[in-house]
């Protein structure tokens, strides 16, 4: 079964450059292999505002809803607009996820028909790999918004689901941006309960280890942030406190989007969470039945 990759983070933190490097991996790895194993990703763009898409999407939100119509039509402001365009796709989303089966089980008809028949093959395209869904930069629209958790929950019912959740590596050398982007992974891990895989991204302007340092340990953090005496810092040292058991051991990766740095190890990780799904998430939806 593909594995589904939802991209999460603040705006800007380089989700759809992330999924664009995604596709430009996996096709790369597809190059070199013998055409009958060759798996592809399927790409879904959940951003109904976005004007240019560099990649190309399998299933594009904006063939189906249309923003700034919505914004006309029922005298919606940009928020409104968008939270309405991703409520609209939400309710059609079974449709969705019915293709994304659709196309997956063509991975274990292509090797029926391969064995008694290797002609029918062609017609049939690649089998897929992953499922890559690229989502809104507003985080109240998809995150925080109850179509964020249908998108999650129809894919997790079906497919073994990950959340990469892309983080702006330079802005995080400061040490308040940093815990603002751990307490906000925090929540989504709460809230989505699915596996998920920190994605340093922007390496090529910061390298992203002093995160892993004070992930590891809170008094590398509190020294960072030691000599800054705002109410803002000192909450932060708390939080520090606090969050180190959630962030400690959580999965995460230095990557360039623009590079591609990074790109193997995080297709490692992603791999290694479909076991974490299993043994997590799928025993509470076979136990919640
Ligand atoms: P999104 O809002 O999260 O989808 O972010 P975008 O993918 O649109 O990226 C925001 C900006 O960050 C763009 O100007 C990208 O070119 C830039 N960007 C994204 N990833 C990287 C990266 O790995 N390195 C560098 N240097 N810039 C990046
Ligand atoms: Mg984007």
């Amino acid at each position: 079964k593909p594995v589904v990759v939802l991209t999460m983070g603040m705006a800007g933190s380089g989700k759809t450059t992330f999924v664009q490097r995604c596709i430009a991996h996996l096709h790369q790895k597809a190059n070199g292999m013998k055409e009958e194993d060759v798996c592809l990703p399927y790409v879904i763009n959940l951003d109904p505002a976005v004007t240019h898409v560099p990649y190309e999407a399998n299933i594009d939100i904006r063939d189906t809803v249309h923003y700034k119509e919505l914004m006309q039509e029922y005298g919606l402001g940009p928020n409104g607009g968008l939270l309405t365009a991703v409520n609209l796709f939400a309710t059609k989303f079974d449709q969705v996820v019915e293709l994304c089966e659709r196309r997956a089980a063509q991975e274990s008809g292509l090797e029926r028909t391969a064995d008694e028949d290797g002609e029918d093959e062609d017609e049939r395209g690649e089998a897929i790999n992953y499922i890559i869904g690229d989502t809104p930069g507003q985080i109240e629209v998809f995150t925080w918004s109850a179509s964020g958790q249908i998108f999650a929950e129809s894919f997790a019912s079906q497919f073994p689901t990950c959340i990469a959740f892309v983080v702006d590596t330079p802005k995080c050398t400061e040490p308040r941006t940093f815990m603002s982007n751990m307490l906000q992974a925090c929540s989504v891990l709460y809230k989505y309960k699915l596996p998920m895989i920190l994605v340093y991204n922007k390496c090529d302007i910061s390298r992203h280890e002093f995160a892993i340092e004070w992930m590891k340990d809170f008094e590398n953090y509190q020294q960072a942030i030691s000599t800054d005496t705002s109410y803002a810092a000192s909450l932060s040292r708390s939080l520090s406190l606090v969050l180190e058991d959630f962030y400690g051991n959580m999965p995460s990766v230095g990557v360039s989007s623009v590079t591609g740095s990074g790109m193997d190890e995080f297709f490692n990780l992603v791999d290694a969470s479909v076991e974490e799904y299993n043994e997590n998430y799928k025993k509470t939806l076979e136990s919640n039945k």
